[in-house]
């Protein structure tokens, strides 16, 4: 499989991302990585041909039109990072710019509602800030493969992205029975209650296939900070927002009063082993 990989408006952290694959040098024997800007020694424009898959990194700015001639001739297209994805933050600077399908969550973008790629997807997104490598490789070697993913509404791999980040996540009990951090970077609590974890509400596989298969955020003390969704990034990452006591964004699925009535009972009755300092 032919793979062009251009940039746009971007920091360069999904090639970062790319780049610390642990089993990179395996990836790049079974792909065809005919342009990548930090990998190849030629210039963009020398290389454009007949390309099987495109992937596009950072957002796109509305009148690109060599993105969209080479989007119309791919096999496939990826858009790769949150900005790629929705836009993100260069959207957030500037009117004129936009994710390959999306602006934040409206549909279009640069390709229009609508498009699909010669092989009949849509552009295939792999929001993240960045994108985890282990799905960025897959989704190439899936389709490489001759394998083609299914899609959820935003057009990202269900493989990668149908469950929450709260899944898998070693602090799952103390969410449970309401037992909160008492500070970043503490291996016990749950970080939903204060320090703004969006676990409960972003899609994304980052504690069942760990980074580097060894950590995530929260894993590291860190709150989740939704980077895989349509509204990242908001301001107070750290904190979580409340209105008398209770986060005024709840886990998705969850009612307020379903939510207040057995929170209640959980703080109650929360086990004491699970109490106290690190
Ligand atoms: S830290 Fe975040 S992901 Fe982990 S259990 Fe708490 S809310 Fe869920």
């Amino acid at each position: 499989m032919k793979v062009l990989w251009l940039q746009r408006l971007t920091c360069c952290g999904n090639t970062h991302s790319l780049l610390s694959h642990e089993n990179l040098s395996t990836f790049l024997e079974r792909v065809n990585l005919i342009y990548h800007p930090s990998l190849s020694v030629q210039q963009e424009d020398e290389v454009i041909e007949e390309v099987d898959l495109l992937v596009v990194e950072g957002a796109v700015r509305y009148d690109d039109r060599s993105i969209v001639e080479l989007c119309r001739k791919a096999e496939f297209v990826m858009a790769v990072g949150n900005c790629a994805v929705y836009g993100n933050i260069p959207a957030l600077a500037e009117e004129g710019v936009c994710g390959l399908s999306y602006r934040f969550k409206e549909r279009g973008g640069l390709l229009g509602e609508g498009f699909k790629s010669r092989r009949g997807l849509p552009v295939i997104n792999l929001s993240g800030c960045p994108a985890h490598p282990e799905w960025i490789v897959n989704t190439i070697l899936m389709l490489s493969e001759g394998i083609l993913p299914e899609l959820d509404d935003f057009g990202r791999p269900k493989e990668f992205y149908s469950s929450l980040t709260h899944w898998g996540c070693t602090r799952n009990e103390y969410f449970e029975w309401k037992v909160e951090a008492q500070e970043l970077g503490s291996k016990r609590g749950c970080l939903f209650y204060h320090f703004g974890c969006r676990g409960p509400l972003s899609h994304s596989s980052c504690n069942t296939i760990l980074w580097n298969g060894v950590s995530s955020k929260t894993r590291a003390g860190t709150p989740c900070f939704g980077c895989t969704e349509y509204d990242f990034p908001r301001i107070g990452l750290w904190e979580t927002r409340q209105y008398a006591g209770i986060p005024a964004e709840l886990p998705i699925g969850v009612s307020k009063r379903g939510y207040v009535m057995l929170s209640g009972v959980a703080k109650m009755f929360a086990p004491e082993r699970l109490k106290g300092e690190d």
